[in-house]
């Protein structure tokens, strides 16, 4: 039986991962949640699933979550705010905690957990990307696991099973190509929010749907698999492969590719991350190759798709430049959620906030550093939205 904490229970990646726990009551348990604002969610987990530990991230909220529950015997030790969440991070017996929070408010409960010797099933990509100068020394130090629980990085992980040191020449990260991949270029102008949040393959929380309209998403992708598995950013590639069957590709050294199939289903790579190095038998559909079709694939569109090569050219500045990107992207994106920029904004936005870091990149930054760096960039885009803001007023 396998202890588990899971953060951001709410969400898409969290109650996905709740449906494993109960499909699977006599291997998994769950010691603590923690959800941002959602409490009647919440409350109805904490019913099902009856942690020890609750944090509830707005503490506006904890009064109601504590009257929802108020009939549960026993009753959970209930916290609010990041630091409540910090708490169960690192609370008690898990083994493994899954981080399902969206954004870089992952980043210090996902220290904390490590720091109590609890392993990672990341989801949180965001926390790696702002963080991994920090977070790798740590893993290292604590000796705790970081698993993958990203489609295209669980994908990786799992044909790098058994492959001896030093094999791997490549990574292969395939794409869908997100919700405009076959609108034209001179359309991208006029997209809305409602378009954007239409994601052809999966369902997912919405800052993720608009990272995977950006393509920032797989931008956001590369620098993870770097910090995950080493790899030189000129040896990580991207291929667009509309169907989403193959969820990333490796090749080594004499040249032979190994890859990873299956539907499009998060349960899987969410499975083997909490299951891993064991491989649990499903009742969910099998991969039939001849219903799944045609497998394509095609180049990555650059100019169509410049927060690609953004992410790219942070990745390999180093340093606080993937923080300041994954902040301003944070923040352009709020922006567009809350209609207050258009999509195309969202690129220009984040290059103007990383071109204007180069000269205060921090090389080898401390946790502050990291903090401080993602705040700045935050503001950074507030102030340069407002700049758009006439001409915003002017379009619409
Ligand atoms: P969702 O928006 O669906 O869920 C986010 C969760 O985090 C919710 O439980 C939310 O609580 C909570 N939350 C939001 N803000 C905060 C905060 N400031 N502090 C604490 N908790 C907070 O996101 P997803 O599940 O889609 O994504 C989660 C992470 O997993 C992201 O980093 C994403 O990139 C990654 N990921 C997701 C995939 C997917 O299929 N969804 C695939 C691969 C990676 P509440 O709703 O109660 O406010
Ligand atoms: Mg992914």
């Amino acid at each position: 039986m396998k202890a588990i904490t899971l953060l951001g229970s709410t969400g898409s990646i969290g109650t996905q991962t709740l449906d494993i726990v109960a499909q699977y009551p006599d291997r998994f348990r769950i010691v603590g949640l923690t959800a941002g604002r959602n409490v009647t969610l919440l409350a109805q987990q904490i019913r099902q699933f009856r942690p020890e530990i609750v944090a509830i991230c707005d503490e506006d909220k904890l009064q109601e979550l504590q009257e929802a529950i108020a009939d549960i015997d026993p009753q959970p030790i209930l916290l609010a705010g990041e630091s409540g969440v910090v708490e169960v991070a690192k609370y008690g017996d898990a083994q493994a905690v899954v981080t399902g929070i969206v954004g870089c408010a992952g980043l210090l409960p996902t220290i904390a957990a490590i720091e109590a010797g609890k392993d990672i099933a990341l989801a949180n990509k965001e926390t790696l990307i702002a963080g991994g100068p920090v977070v790798n020394p740590l893993i290292e130090k604590y000796g705790v696991k970081i698993l993958p629980a990203d489609s295209e990085h669980s994908a990786i992980f799992q044909c790098l099973q058994g492959l001896p040191e030093g094999g791997l020449r490549r990574i292969i990260l395939t794409a869908s190509g997100g919700s405009f991949r076959d609108l034209p270029i001179d359309k991208l102008a006029e997209v809305t929010v409602a378009d954007a949040l239409k994601h052809p393959n999966w369902s997912m929380g919405q800052k993720i749907t608009i990272d995977s309209a950006t393509l920032m998403n797989k931008g956001l992708e590369v620098i993870e698999a770097h910090y995950l598995f080493g790899m030189d950013y000129d040896d990580i590639d991207i291929v667009i492969h509309p169907q989403s069957i193959i969820h990333s590709l490796i090749e080594l050294q004499d040249t032979s590719v190994l890859a990873q199939l299956g539907w499009p289903d998060m349960r899987l790579p969410l499975l083997y991350a909490l299951s891993w190095p064991e491989r649990i038998q499903t009742d969910w559909p099998r991969l039939d190759l001849v219903k799944s079709g045609d497998l394509t694939f095609r180049e990555p569109d650059h100019e169509k798709y410049p927060c690609m090569q953004l992410a790219y050219a942070a990745g390999r500045a180093g340093g606080s430049m993937p923080a300041v990107l994954n902040a301003a992207n944070e923040q352009a994106v709020a922006l567009f959620l809350a209609e207050k920029i258009q999509f195309l904004d969202i690129p220009k936005l984040i290059e103007k906030v990383c071109d204007k870091h180069q000269i205060d990149n921090c090389k080898s930054p401390a946790l502050d550093d990291i903090l401080a760096a993602d705040r700045w960039a935050r503001q950074e885009v507030l102030t340069k939205s407002m700049e758009l803001g006439d001409r915003i007023l002017s379009v619409r």
